[in-house]
């Protein structure tokens, strides 16, 4: 059975072997900085590695570059206090605890984040949180959460109403409601999505991370490399894909001595999403090498246009492979439609399709209305 069919149970011992040997090998978190045992790469180079691990479903969390930990390792290095770091960021950049981050909530349009109702209230020294959220990636068998909050309904900027606070799962009133069932698959451990209530969850001030009102500040700042990661991955996935779609079109055979592959329509397939995963590529590593220069602000449209344009080819191929596999494509005997399932919702989070494609042009037609 693969890794992917078992239960988290079953499943975690088996990549935790393999946690080891990549550690021993010294390329435990090539993300992360140097200081707390990673490689400490630079964008454009952990985007090089995160496509070779991306062909894989398991790769970056055997390297404990996933997503939402890398995000979440990020944050605290960048925004934890030094008693956070020693608390949260040292235990996650050894893998011995996962995390997640728990800001979407269900009656709210998740794309304009400012509606939210999560609220925190300080109450002497703790705040006591109050809330719905769902698809908080990862978070069935976490240890902690960042949960995106409102501090201040009445700042008059409503990107200065929230902030991030951490809140250990185990903390009373942590409610996980359900693990959601995405594409016939609610899944478990760390390849899950929940939805959970918190209900008069009491945590210390001192898990604030930054100031009160600097929650959109900090999300904004794991935007920019998230999608890099998100978008390299994709890569890996679409080159498997091409892969597999190459190998199965030149071994099966529609008639004896005549294989899929002589067919103009596999061969228009092929040309095409070879040429769309070489732009892709090309893309992401130009908006990596931006963000590296010119920091993530100057390179704000190159990250929207590779987040949506390479999700989309990342749809393209995966379908094309499908379609060239034929009945087998939908099983589960090949990895695509695992991917096909489990990477749609690559067009909706971190901003769906439309609101990157807006973004884009209203900077592109700013030069021709000023
Ligand atoms: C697999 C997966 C993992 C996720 N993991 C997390 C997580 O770990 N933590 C977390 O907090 N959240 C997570 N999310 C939630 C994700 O961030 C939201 O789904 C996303 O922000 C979109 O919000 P929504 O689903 O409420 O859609 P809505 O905001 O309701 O939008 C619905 C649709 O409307 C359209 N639309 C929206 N805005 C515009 C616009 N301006 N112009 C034109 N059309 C528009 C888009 O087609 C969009 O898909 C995850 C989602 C998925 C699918």
């Amino acid at each position: 059975m693969s890794i992917l069919q078992m239960p988290w149970s079953k499943a975690k011992p088996l990549l935790d072997t393999l946690r080891s040997e990549v550690k021993s090998s010294g390329l435990w978190s090539p993300q992360l900085a140097k200081e707390y045992g990673g490689l400490g790469l630079s964008n454009g180079d952990f985007g090089k590695v995160s496509e070779i691990l991306g062909m894989s479903p398991i790769g970056h969390y055997v390297f404990n570059c996933q997503a939402p930990d890398a995000g979440n390792m990020e944050i605290l290095l960048e925004f934890g206090s030094e008693a956070q770091k020693a608390t949260y960021l040292q235990p996650l950049s050894e893998g011995k605890i996962r995390s997640c981050f728990s800001m979407t909530e269900p009656e709210n349009a998740g794309s304009n984040p400012v509606l939210m109702n999560t609220t925190a209230i300080k109450e002497g020294n703790e705040y006591v949180i109050n809330g719905h959220k769902w698809f908080t990636s990862s978070a069935d068998g976490a240890d902690f959460a960042i949960v995106m909050v409102i501090t201040d309904r009445t700042n008059i900027s409503p990107y200065h109403r929230s902030s991030q606070i951490i809140v250990p799962l185990n903390t009373a009133g942590v409610h996980i409601v359900r693990n959601i069932s995405v594409m016939g698959d609610a899944g478990d451990g760390y390849f899950s999505h929940s939805e959970i209530k918190y209900e008069n969850c009491r945590v210390p001030v001192s898990n604030l991370l930054g100031n009160e009102g600097d929650g959109f500040t900090i999300a904004q700042s794991r935007l920019g490399p998230g999608r890099i990661h998100h978008c390299m991955r994709w890569i890996g996935i679409c080159e498997r894909a091409f892969d597999m779609m190459c190998r199965y079109a030149v071994s099966r055979q529609l008639s004896p001595g005549k294989s899929l592959a002589e067919k103009q329509t596999i061969q228009n397939w092929i040309a095409e999403c070879r040429a769309e995963i070489n732009a892709a590529r090309l893309l992401v590593l130009d908006a990596a090498g931006k963000m590296d220069i010119n920091g993530q602000e100057k390179a704000k449209v190159e990250i929207s246009i590779i987040k949506f344009y390479v999700a989309n080819v990342l749809q393209h191929v995966l379908d094309k492979a499908i379609q060239t596999h034929g009945a087998l494509g939908i099983t589960d005997d090949t990895l695509l439609s695992w991917w096909y399932r489990h990477e749609r919702g690559a067009r909706i989070y971190d901003g769906p399709d439309e609101v990157h494609k807006s973004r884009v042009a209203r900077e592109i037609l700013k030069s021709y209305t000023t």
